[in-house]
C-alpha cells in the first residue's frame, strides 16, 4: 500500500515533469522517505501537501543578451525558481554553468526547501542561473553578464521577497557585480544578496561556511561512532569554494586530504594536501582560474588522473564537493570495498541513489547535501541578520553559531532518522524534519 501511494505520487510528478530527470531524482527520494511518514500522521491526510511542495510557486525564465569581447552579441537564458516561501524569503543560490536547465535548478530549488527548514531560519527555497559558461571569459565580459542578468532579475527580488546567493560559477566576483547592477538599478543598499564583500555588508565566515560546516557536520557523524577525522584520510573532489574549506577545516581536526579534482580529471597526493599546498589551490583557482593538473607541475611527487572522479582511491572519509551524481553505485562500491566509513555530500545530490543504497546497506555513516552542506545558507541567513541589524559580527561568534546549527541539524536527523537498530538514516531524518516545518506553516497557511 505504501509503495504504491509513492508510485501514483511518482507517476503524477512524471507526467508533469517526464523531461526533468535531475528534478524526478531528488523528488523520488523525498517520496520514498516522507510519504511513509505521512501516512502515519493524520493532520497531513487529504491535504494533497508534498504535490504542492513539488510544484514551484514561480518559475522565471528570461534573455540574458550580452557584449563579449570581440563585440559580437551573445545570448543566454536566464533563470530564478521560487519554489516555496511558507517559512520565510526565498532563499538559494545562482549557478553560472553551461549545463544549468530547468531540471537542474528545480532539483536544486526543491532541495533547498528542506536545507533552509533544517537550518531553523526563516528562509524560503529559491535557486538560479543560467546557461552560461564563465571559463576562458574575462572579467569585463563576466561584468557585463552579470549586469544583464540582474537587469532582469532585480524585478523579481528584494531583501523580504527572494534573496539570492552563489553557487557553482557564482563566487565573490560575481555577486559585486550582481550587486552593483541591482544598487543602480533600486537605488537601495540593502541585503538582497549574500556572499558579499566584507566591505559591503558581507559576513565573515559566509565564504568557508558550506566547506566547514560540512566537516562539522561529519565530525559529529563521526561522534557517534566514537570516532574523529584524527589520522583519518579523506578524498576531497571539487577544487571550488566548498571543496577548499572543507579541505582546510578537515586538515585543521587532523586528517590528511589526498585528492580534489576538477571537471578534467583530480589530483592524488599521497603525502597529503597541506595547509601550503592548500594555499596554493586557492591561488589556482581562485586568482589564476586554471586546471587542477597544474597541481602535479608544482607538486611532481603528486600524479594527476584525467577525466576521471578520485573514488577509487582508498580513504576512510570522502567528501564529494564538487557537483550532482559525480560518485556512482561502482564507485561506491570501491570505497566501501576500500574501507571508508563516513561519506558527507558537501555538494547537492553528488551521489546517485544506487551509492546511498550501497551506503545504507552497508550502514556507514552517510550524510545527504541537504543537511552537511547547509552551513552555506545558514550563515547566508545570519548575513542577512547581520544587514537587517546593521553591524557585523566577529568570526568567532559567526563560526560558534554555524557550528550550533549544524550540531542542532544532526540532532534533528537523529530525531527522524535513527531505526530500530539504531542506525541513523540519515536522509530520511534529513527529509523528514525538513519537511514537517515547512508543511505545517503551508497548512496554517491554507490553499496558496
Ligand atoms: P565552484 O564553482 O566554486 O566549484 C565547483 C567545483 O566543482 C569546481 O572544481 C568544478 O570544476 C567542479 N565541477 C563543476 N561541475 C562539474 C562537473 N560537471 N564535473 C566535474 N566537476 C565539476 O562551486 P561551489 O564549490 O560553490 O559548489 C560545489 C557544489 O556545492 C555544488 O553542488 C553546489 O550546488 C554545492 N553547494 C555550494 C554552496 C556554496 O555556498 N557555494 C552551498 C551549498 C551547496 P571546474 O572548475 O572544472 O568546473
Amino acid at each position: 500500500m505504501e509503495s504504491k501511494i509513492i508510485q501514483d505520487f511518482m507517476d503524477e510528478v512524471k507526467g508533469r515533469n517526464g523531461h526533468e530527470p535531475e528534478f524526478l531524482q531528488a523528488v523520488q527520494e523525498v517520496a520514498e522517505t516522507v510519504i511513509p511518514y505521512i501516512i502515519t500522521q493524520d493532520i497531513y491526510h487529504g491535504k494533497n501537501i508534498l504535490m504542492r511542495m513539488v510544484e514551484p510557486e514561480r518559475a522565471i525564465t528570461f534573455r540574458v543578451p550580452w557584449v563579449d569581447d570581440q563585440g559580437e552579441i551573445q545570448v543566454n537564458r536566464g533563470y530564478r525558481i521560487q519554489m516555496n516561501s511558507a517559512i520565510g524569503p526565498y532563499k538559494g543560490g545562482l549557478r553560472f554553468h553551461p549545463t544549468v536547465n530547468m531540471s537542474i535548478l528545480k532539483f536544486l530549488a526543491f532541495e533547498q526547501v528542506f536545507k533552509n527548514s533544517l537550518t531553523t531560519l526563516p528562509m524560503g527555497g529559491g535557486k538560479g542561473g543560467a546557461d552560461f559558461d564563465p571559463k576562458g571569459k574575462s572579467d569585463n565580459e563576466i561584468m557585463r553578464f552579470c549586469q544583464s542578468f540582474m537587469s532582469e532579475l532585480h524585478r523579481h527580488i528584494g531583501p523580504n521577497t527572494d534573496v539570492p546567493a552563489g553557487d557553482i560559477g557564482v563566487g565573490g566576483r560575481e555577486i559585486g557585480y550582481l550587486y552593483g547592477q541591482y544598487k543602480k538599478l533600486k537605488n537601495e543598499f540593502t541585503g538582497v544578496l549574500t556572499g558579499k564583500g566584507m566591505s559591503w555588508g558581507g559576513s565573515l565566515i559566509r565564504p568557508e561556511a558550506t566547506g566547514y560546516g560540512n566537516v562539522y557536520f561529519a565530525e559529529n557523524m563521526l561522534k557517534t561512532i566514537n570516532n574523529s577525522f584524527e589520522g583519518k584520510t579523506v578524498l576531497v573532489s571539487g577544487s571550488g569554494n566548498v571543496a577548499q574549506y572543507a579541505t582546510e577545516k578537515a586538515l585543521q581536526l587532523g586528517g590528511k586530504v589526498v585528492t580534489m579534482s576538477d571537471s578534467s580529471g583530480y589530483i592524488f597526493d599521497e603525502e597529503g594536501i597541506d595547509t601550503e599546498k592548500l594555499k596554493f589551490v586557492m591561488h589556482l583557482k581562485n586568482v589564476k582560474r586554471a586546471r587542477i593538473s597544474e597541481y602535479v607541475e608544482q607538486y611532481p611527487k603528486a600524479k594527476f588522473v584525467a577525466g576521471a572522479t578520485p573514488w577509487h582511491e582508498k580513504c576512510d572519509i570522502a567528501l564529494p564537493c564538487a557537483t550532482q551524481n559525480e560518485l556512482d553505485g561502482d564507485d561506491a562500491k570501491m570505497l566501501l570495498a576500500n574501507g571508508c566509513i563516513c561519506v558527507s555530500e558537501g555538494a547537492n545530490m553528488p551521489s546517485t541513489p544506487e551509492a546511498i543504497l550501497a551506503f545504507h546497506e552497508a550502514k556507514i555513516l552517510f550524510a545527504p547535501g541537504k543537511a552537511s552542506n547547509a552551513g552555506g545558507v545558514a550563515t547566508s541567513g545570519l548575513e542577512m541578520s547581520q544587514n537587517s541589524l546593521r553591524l557585523n559580527w566577529t568570526r568567532e561568534e559567526v563560526d560558534a553559531k554555524l557550528k550550533q546549527i549544524m550540531s542542532n541539524i544532526h540532532d534533528k536527523c537523529i530525531e527522524f532518522g535513527r531505526d530500530d537498530s539504531g542506525y541513523i538514516d540519515y536522509v530520511k531524518g534529513a527529509n523528514i524534519a525538513g519537511f514537517v516545518k515547512v508543511a505545517d506553516a503551508m497548512l496554517a497557511q491554507g490553499v496558496v
